[in-house]
């Protein structure tokens, strides 16, 4: 639990989305008509049945969406863990983002310490 990525990459970029907690496929990339051009196919993400979110209130006053299968929605949630599970996420885009080490280290800064500071309420 909460001991595996969040986003599955390949070529093209994000494939699944998947349970902070339990690792279960939630969203998955699809392609979808383009609104410009509805001749041409664009990538979008289908949310699956299972998908549920949870606002999670965070220490610098933003807000996260925490992202859960139905069945770890059933139970309470950890969202400091699910909090490190996000983290993880930023650092390994930031990482196959083509910045600078230097950029990089500047914006993994601003999340760094951040910490959760309430229970998050179910959304969806
Ligand atoms: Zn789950």
């Amino acid at each position: 639990m909460y001991d595996k990525d969040h986003i599955t990459y390949d070529e093209y970029g994000m494939l699944y989305s998947h349970c902070f907690a339990c690792h279960a496929v939630i969203k998955k990339r699809t392609e979808i008509p383009s609104q410009r051009d509805p001749s041409k196919m664009v990538f979008g993400f289908m949310h699956l049945s299972n998908y549920r979110t949870f606002k999670v209130h965070l220490s610098n006053g933003s807000v996260m969406y925490q992202e859960y299968c139905d069945e770890c929605a059933q139970k309470p949630i950890d969202e400091e863990k699910g909090l490190e599970v996000a983290k993880n996420g930023y650092d390994k885009a930031l990482e196959k983002s083509g910045l600078s080490a230097d950029e990089v280290n500047r914006v993994k800064a601003r999340y760094k310490d951040l910490a959760t500071v309430k229970t998050g309420k179910k959304v969806k």
